[in-house]
C-alpha cells in the first residue's frame, strides 16, 4: 500500500509499505478515502516537533480521516464492510482515572495516531479499534466527512466553554479550526461573531462561514473593533484558534470582564511572555483545549443537518501530491482554506 511518512523536517516521501495486520477482535480494517490536513500536522512538518516533543521519523501524519470498512474483526457489532466511517484519532486506555471519568482526551496512556507514538492516516489502509469509528451519515461526501474530526474538537470546546444566546464572540485565526468555530458560534446563538486573521483570503472564507465582520490584523486594530462593536465592554468569549504569542496577548485584551479566553491553537515558541495581569484584573476564565473527546457522532450529526457550511474546503489533492499540499497550506498559497487529501483521486 502507499503511505506518505514525514522523513525529515519539511520532507514527505511516498513509499510502498506492507498492509497493517488485522483486524483482530474489536478492530476494523479501513481503506482510507479522504484525510484532512490540520494545523498540527503542519507543526510536525515545518518544525519537526510540537512543544518539546520531537517528531520520530518516519512519522505518518494525518488525523482527520474518513475510511471505508473493508473487514470487521471478531466481536465487532454495528459495522459492516462498505460502511463509511470517520475516526477519532486518539487511542486511549479506557481504565486510567481520566478515561473512567469520561475525559478520554486526558488519558495518561493515550497514543495519538498521527503523532510520533502511532501512525496517522496518510496511508491506504489502517486498522483501528471499532470504538474509535463513527459512521458517516448518508448525504455527506467523503470530503465533507473529513470535517467530522476537526468539528468534533469544537463540540468538545463547547462542552467546556459554550456560547450562550446573545453572546459576542471573537475568533482569532481563520484557518480551518477558526472557520469551523465561527460557524459553530453562530449556530449556537452568538449575536455577533468577529474574526481576524493575517491572511487576506481567509477573511472572505470567515464571512462565508458566518462571521459578521472579519478583518486583517495588519490593517485594523482588532481590539479596537471588538471594543467598538461592544461599546467598550469586550467579547463574552474569545476563541484563539491561532495560538500565536501575539493572538494570545490580543485575545486577553478583547475579553470582557469575567469573560472567557479559550486557547485552541498551538503556539510555536516553547516559551513566551503572557500578560496575566490583564487576566487577573478582569477575572478571566482561561481554558486550554487538548484535541477532542469522542465527539465524532455529534459532529457528524451537525454536519449532516447542513447547519455548518462546508465552504471552507478549497483543495482536494491526491496522496501523490502530499508534499505540495503541505507547502500550499504552510505558505497560505492559492486561496487555501481546508485542504483534503482525496485517496480516490489520481491527479
Ligand atoms: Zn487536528
Ligand atoms: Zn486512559
Amino acid at each position: 500500500m502507499r503511505s506518505v511518512p514525514l522523513v525529515a523536517p519539511r520532507r514527505l516521501e511516498l513509499v510502498q509499505s506492507p498492509l497493517p495486520e488485522g483486524p483482530r477482535a474489536g478492530e476494523l480494517l479501513l481503506q482510507m478515502r479522504a484525510v484532512g490536513l490540520c494545523g498540527s500536522d503542519l507543526h510536525w512538518w515545518a518544525e519537526g516537533r510540537i512543544h518539546s516533543t520531537p517528531a520520530r521519523y518516519p512519522q505518518i501524519l494525518g488525523h482527520e480521516p474518513v475510511g471505508e470498512v473493508i473487514a470487521v474483526g471478531p466481536g465487532v457489532e454495528g459495522f459492516r464492510p462498505g460502511d463509511l466511517v470517520s475516526v477519532e484519532p486518539s487511542l486511549t486506555c479506557g481504565h486510567c482515572e481520566f478515561c473512567i471519568a469520561g475525559r478520554h482526551n486526558l488519558c495518561v496512556h493515550a497514543r495519538f495516531q498521527g503523532g510520533p507514538e502511532a501512525p496517522g492516516f496518510l496511508r491506504d489502509y489502517a486498522v483501528i479499534p471499532a470504538h474509535n469509528a463513527d459512521r458517516v451519515p448518508a448525504g455527506l461526501t467523503v470530503h465533507q466527512a473529513a470535517l467530522i474530526e476537526p468539528l468534533a474538537v469544537w463540540v468538545h470546546v463547547f462542552e467546556l466553554e459554550p456560547v450562550r444566546l446573545g453572546d459576542t464572540v471573537a475568533v482569532l485565526g481563520a484557518g480551518s479550526i477558526g472557520l469551523l468555530g465561527i460557524a459553530m458560534a453562530k449556530q449556537a446563538g452568538a449575536e455577533m461573531v468577529l474574526a481576524c486573521d493575517k491572511v487576506p483570503h481567509r477573511l472572505e472564507l470567515a464571512e462565508r462561514m458566518g462571521a459578521d465582520e472579519a478583518v486583517l490584523t495588519r490593517e485594523r486594530d482588532f481590539r479596537e473593533l471588538v471594543m467598538d462593536r461592544t461599546r467598550g465592554r469586550g467579547a463574552d468569549l474569545v476563541y484563539d484558534a491561532a495560538g500565536a504569542p501575539e493572538t494570545i496577548a490580543l485575545g486577553l485584551q478583547c475579553v470582557r470582564p469575567g469573560g472567557s479566553f479559550v486557547l485552541i491553537g498551538i503556539p510555536e515558541p516553547l516559551e513566551f511572555a503572557v500578560d496575566l495581569h490583564t487576566a487577573l484584573a478582569k477575572e478571566l476564565r482561561i481554558q486550554a483545549i487538548r484535541r477532542s473527546n469522542h465527539k465524532g457522532a455529534q459532529a457528524a450529526a451537525l454536519l449532516a443537518s447542513g447547519r455548518i457550511p462546508t465552504d471552507l474546503i478549497t483543495h482536494r489533492l491526491p496522496l501523490e501530491r502530499a508534499q505540495e499540499g503541505f507547502e500550499i497550506l504552510h505558505s497560505y498559497a492559492d486561496g487555501v482554506g481546508k485542504l483534503i487529501f482525496d485517496f480516490d483521486r489520481k491527479d
